[in-house]
């Protein structure tokens, strides 16, 4: 073998062995090989959105911080408000979660360096997933290492052949990629519509059937209708899921999710959540009865053949879940925010469309104005995200932004100061 297709093979396993003999110049020049892979990469030169956006100084992805707060981050030496992250109850920053994050840094070490499956259980995911099983009253809970990854192992698990999954039309990539691993039937309803979901179960049947909803929507902060959509998976006998990365934490009275906030707790099969958000951390779960745990337990892919979340992680989580039990004026304080921000931003005359919860949505409906409001408020000194299409149906770009129970009255004025300048200036209000 020679050396230049050695490099190449090793760096590209899909190629498999090199043949025997190949011509000199294939196999001893890189270059020559590219050529023959030429139309592999055809996509790749002609991907120049993104270096066009950065070129005109619209590219509002990847923008690397130098120090974060919970409510602050600095980029480029500039203190900035951050209004664009998912850390509702403000715990990144927590006295007891740095505190118990160190200690497990310092007992278990960096990382667990294999799988929840072999080498990588510690007591502490044991410990997180009886506690999480507690305070969400299911029998039982099982821990991820991040969201997406719950979704795609849990649903691929749950929706092999001959299962027909029923997911809304705007619910979380990650659960549209869990439908596309999985060997089951995937069909889409009207986003939060019952009556749309109805027709599809009669139209394909719910005999094998999961209906799949965010509880709370990531980009709009619109909440599943799940009373109805639960009057409906009873009635023909499907199962129902919710992920509730945006919920637990902040919706219902404890901070137990969607389902505690419409009071329907035992109705709902499985729950699945992130510890990226309200948790303060990186993780993800899902939460049902034992013997459904049990089976993705021993089923899911992508918590068999990948790490586990690292100790100090896991022990952030751990004791967010005590603050959030115990700190109860965390929740009640972002509410009381959620309000403001809400009834501020449509009293100035913005779209907020049917945000219900702390993720409050500018809705623009073209991209470079959603852009140039982004990039001018970031100038300004506050941080929000820019969704558009396909993160957001081509119409409803937006501007995301989203509160944290930390936020200051002082912080949330020079926010509402710099929107409205912003909005004015662009033609948005
Ligand atoms: N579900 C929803 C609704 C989400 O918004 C996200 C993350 N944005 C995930 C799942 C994935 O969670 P994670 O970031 O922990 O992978």
């Amino acid at each position: 073998m020679t050396a230049a297709y050695g490099m190449i093979a090793r760096s590209w396993p899909g190629l498999g062995a090199p043949p025997e003999a190949l011509p000199y110049e294939i196999a001893s020049s890189t270059r020559a090989f590219r050529k023959l892979t030429m139309a592999l990469f055809d996509k790749v030169r002609n991907f120049d959105a993104a270096k066009r956006a950065q070129a005109a100084g619209l590219y509002p992805y990847f923008v690397p911080s130098q120090a974060v707060g919970d409510t602050e981050v600095v980029v480029d030496g500039e203190s900035k408000v951050m209004i664009g992250s998912n850390n509702y109850l403000g715990l990144t920053h927590h006295p007891k979660v740095i505190e118990a994050a160190e200690k497990a840094l310092r007992k278990y070490g960096s990382g667990c360096t294999g799988s929840r499956y072999l080498n990588g259980t510690l007591d502490l995911h044991e410990r997180l997933e009886e506690k999480l099983a507690v305070f969400l009253k299911t029998e039982a809970a099982l821990v991820f290492s991040t969201g997406f990854q719950t979704n795609l192992g849990a649903i691929s698990a749950l929706a092999d052949s001959g299962v027909v999954v029923f997911i809304d039309q705007l619910c979380h990539a990650s659960i549209v990629d869990g439908c596309r691993l999985s060997q089951g039937r995937t069909v889409m309803f009207q986003h939060n519509d019952a009556a749309d979901l109805e027709r599809s179960i009669e139209s394909v049947g719910a005999a094998n059937a999961l209906v799949i909803v965010d509880g709370v929507y990531s980009m709009e902060g619109d909440i599943a209708d799940m009373p109805a959509l639960l009057d409906l998976a009873e009635r023909y006998g499907c199962g129902l899921m919710v992920d509730d990365a945006h919920a637990t934490g902040v919706l219902g009275a404890h901070g137990r999710g969607t389902a505690e906030h419409f009071g329907v707790e035992e109705r709902v099969d499985l729950v699945m959540g992130t510890f990226s958000k309200s948790f303060a951390s990186i993780g993800g779960f899902v939460a049902g009865d034992e013997a459904v745990v049990h089976y993705i337990k021993h089923h899911a892919r992508s918590l068999i053949f990948s790490a586990s979340a690292p100790p100090a992680a896991i022990a952030a989580v751990l004791a967010s879940l005590e603050v959030i039990q115990e700190e109860p004026e965390r929740r009640e304080h972002l509410w009381r925010i959620t309000a403001r921000m809400k009834s501020e931003l449509q009293g100035l005359g913005f779209d907020t469309g049917n945000s219900r919860t702390p993720v409050i949505p500018i809705i623009i409906g073209e991209v470079m104005p959603a852009l140039s409001f982004w990039r001018q408020l970031f100038d300004a000194g506050v941080i929000t995200n820019v969704a558009i299409s396909p993160a957001v149906p081509a119409g409803r770009e937006l501007l995301r932004t989203s509160y944290v129970a930390t936020h200051t009255d002082a912080q949330l004025d020079f926010v509402l100061e710099k929107i409205e300048t912003v909005g004015r200036k662009l033609g948005v209000i």
